[in-house]
């Protein structure tokens, strides 16, 4: 750190991201990216926006602020799009909590979320999650503080219901609510249609999973108008090209072929039961998932470990050294041939262990 740099912020530890190789080639199962290339729509639009490279790009997320509304049933003025939904998140910390407002989110969850209320100077709690890793949502009820929930839970993959989410935007008026779903597409249920009912409720997704367009960094905020023009304050006052002509385009031909982004995550979603199985013969706690990936420990292999050996036979899987999930392992849902290649190894590893 050099001596000229802000002495506030010295004290923030930046979020960890998982690995992200060159050289070696890994089977990658350690960031949640889909194991699919971008539909052949998106990598289309985004050439040929590519050859306008020299004009800055549309304001407000352009055409694809109005598609985003179309595709999730509201208003383009209930929208705002942004540089991945981590831009999304930051800006919502930005703009709704401060030192008298201060947030609260689990104990385990969407290690970002701390990080982003670091960087603003906002103080947090933190919610222990059941021992089962489930949300109790008593635990939010009339806390009067700006709530963070990743539904599907990261890296747990388990969900809250609607009906929770309600009672929990309810019962704090004051507040907003935020429902991070970025892996929702997986087998989750949206909250965007509460938006119309409950102001304070901010819905945030992302392109970078079920959409495989996790390089174009496009993500979105769904909420009531007024929560919108609050966040385009934030762009504006921070920058308001947030995103490229291409990843624009790239995002506009998603959602031009949806299809091909329901029949990957029917693909996925059979995949992560066919891995779920074959972990639990091999003696692995798996919790229910509803996401792109699993969270699991063995009673043979510790997480560390495993994560250690895998990453020795190629295959990159996410370890976190954390207070009560230091046993566990979290593996993105690839393709069928990388999780049988998985299998495969983790009964080498344990079979070597005897
Ligand atoms: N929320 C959760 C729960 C995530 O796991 C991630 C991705 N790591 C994000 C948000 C951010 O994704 P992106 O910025 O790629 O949209």
């Amino acid at each position: 750190m050099s001596r000229y740099f802000n002495n506030e912020l010295s004290k923030i530890s930046p979020y960890v991201p998982g690995e992200q190789p060159s050289g070696r080639k890994f089977i990658k199962l350690n960031t949640n990216e889909s194991p699919f290339p971008p539909s052949p729509r998106a990598i289309e639009r985004a050439a040929e926006a590519a050859k306008n490279l020299q004009l800055y790009p549309a304001l407000d997320g352009g055409e694809l602020r109005y598609k985003i509304a179309k595709t999730v049933g509201v208003s383009a003025e209930n929208i705002v799009v942004t540089n991945g939904s981590d831009e999304a998140l930051n800006f919502i910390f930005k703009a709704f909590c401060s030192e008298n407002s201060p947030a609260a989110f689990a104990d385990i969850t969407y290690g970002f979320y701390s990080v982003f209320a670091n960087i603003s100077a906002v103080p947090y709690e933190i919610i222990p999650l059941t021992s089962e890793f489930f949300i109790n949502p008593e635990d939010y009820i009339d806390i009067n503080k700006n709530i963070f929930i990743a539904n599907p839970n990261a890296p747990t993959g388990l969900t809250i219901s609607l009906s929770d989410i309600e009672r929990i935007a309810e019962s704090n008026p004051n507040n907003i609510v935020v429902i991070d779903e970025a892996y929702v597409d997986f087998g989750g249920e949206s909250a965007v249609p509460l938006i119309r009912k409950h102001q304070n409720l901010i819905i945030v997704q992302t392109f970078s999973k079920s959409r495989s367009l996790a390089g174009a960094r496009v993500g979105f905020a769904v909420a009531d108008k007024e929560i919108i023009d609050d966040l385009y304050r934030i762009i504006y006052s921070t920058n308001p090209y947030n995103l490229s002509r291409t990843n624009m385009s790239a995002a506009l031909g998603a959602l031009e072929d949806p299809d091909y982004t329901r029949c990957n995550c029917e693909t996925v979603i059979a995949n992560r039961e066919h891995t779920t199985r074959e972990l639990q013969r091999l003696g692995f706690n798996v919790i229910p998932s509803s996401a792109n990936f699993v969270f699991a420990s063995s009673p043979q292999i510790g997480g560390k470990d495993l994560y250690e050996k895998l990453k020795q036979t190629g295959i990159l899987i996410r370890h976190f050294d954390k207070p009560r999930i230091s046993d566990f392992v979290r593996i993105t849902i690839g393709s069928r041939e990388d999780m049988d290649a998985l299998i495969g190894a983790i009964k080498l590893i344990i079979n070597n262990m005897e």
